[in-house]
């Protein structure tokens, strides 16, 4: 069994060595990004180490970072670099693709208050909005985990491919898992290069699993990450829905995904759902021009939504030509009462095959396939 306290110790050691060569040159650049580990050494802990980031913008950038409680100036303090015992000087686990990263930040003092904030506290962050922004904080941290912004990324584009939160999961779990082995090849190969017996390395890839350093996150935490970083965007999405205009307009309601949205109620676990319904309307590029979630298809549902499209539209000097609809003469009046009385309310190309096929037997969809 791999002894774990050896490997702590080595990582101990690590963020030390870095730390020092931090305090000799704190404006370098090297500590403006994760630093990956050097996969060499002459302990099998050192081809384990982490990825590390060091964080304490005010020696970094050479700031005056002010309290935002008492404006007094604030002063580095201690690092959290502990990691032999428990502690609220252990440095952050943060969840990465292909290894986790260490965030190894810094207590800023506030002498007058007499309180300190960790560096990449909501607080700091907030009065460096710059920097931030600036994408130069590469982390995301929420209350009781972080996840670098390179891994966000990933879960945000694999749901976008409709990928589900479990295989993200999972996905993620095998890049660190390859990773691990790697290194594990790395540091059986550093022992054939001693001359040793290959193969009485103490490699084991099963390990991986004990490895804090290699955890990966839950579907369940990845769902919160994912829905954390739509609340950051979500003022982008909605600028971006509001300029965005129609000639053509395709409306319909959805059943399946509403399915999914709902809450898992304590007594007895069952999940219930919120919404039956997910209303979409597209434009004749197929970008979403209005959203919501019903719990039915009644037009007053929906009503609101087309009525600021309406606007929308209106302030863009766009008139729709037509509009698409699953029920072209239940909801024809309602459409135009929006629209105009003028407006053209058809029924969909989908909608209007699907009546053919369950209308019309077999033998003559045959027959209407001959006179096409
Ligand atoms: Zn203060």
């Amino acid at each position: 069994m791999y002894p774990a306290f050896v490997k702590i110790a080595a990582v101990g050691k690590y963020i030390q060595h870095i730390l020092d060569e931090f305090s000799k040159n704190p404006t370098s650049g090297t500590f403006d990004n994760i630093i990956n580990p050097k996969l060499c050494g002459n302990e099998k802990a050192e081809f384990f180490l982490p990825k590390i980031f060091i964080w304490c913008p005010i020696t970094h950038y050479s700031l005056k970072l002010h309290c935002p409680e008492h404006n007094t100036v604030l002063e580095p303090a201690l690092w959290t670099n502990l990691v032999e015992t428990k502690s609220p000087r252990n440095p952050r686990l943060v969840y990465d693709l292909n290894g986790n990263v260490l965030l190894v930040q810094r207590f800023y003092f506030c002498r007058y208050g007499k309180h300190r904030y960790l560096s990449s506290s909501p607080e700091i962050l907030r009065i460096i909005p710059n920097l931030y922004s600036a994408e130069c904080f590469p982390i995301k941290v929420l209350y009781r985990s972080a996840f670098s912004k390179q891994a966000v990324d990933y879960v945000t584009s694999q749901v976008s491919q409709g990928v589900n939160f479990l295989q993200i999961s999972e996905a993620i779990a095998t890049l660190h898992f390859k990773d691990y082995c790697r290194r594990g090849n790395r540091y059986i190969t550093s022992l054939l290069h001693e001359n040793s017996h290959p193969l009485q390395h103490d490699f084991k890839a099963e390990n991986f699993f004990n490895d804090a350093l290699f955890a990966y996150p839950s579907n369940d935490l990845l769902m919160r990450i994912f829905l954390e970083d739509f609340q950051d965007k979500k003022v982008f999405y909605e600028n971006e829905l509001k300029k965005t205009t129609a000639t053509i307009l395709s409306f319909d309601h959805t059943f399946k995904m509403s399915k999914h949205i709902g809450i898992v109620r304590d007594n007895d676990a069952k999940f219930v759902g919120q919404f039956s319904n997910l209303f979409v309307g597209l434009n004749e590029n197929k970008e979403i021009v209005t959203w919501c979630l019903t719990r039915s298809t009644k037009f007053e549902h929906i009503e609101n939504n087309l009525k600021e499209l309406k606007g929308r539209l209106d302030k863009a000097g766009v008139t729709a030509r037509a509009i698409f609809v699953d029920d072209c003469c239940k909801v024809r009046g309602k459409y135009q009462s929006v629209f105009g009385a003028e407006q053209v309310v058809k029924l969909d190309l989908f909608h209007a095959v699907q009546r053919i096929t369950s209308t019309v037997r077999i033998k003559g969809r045959k027959c209407l396939k001959s006179c096409q």
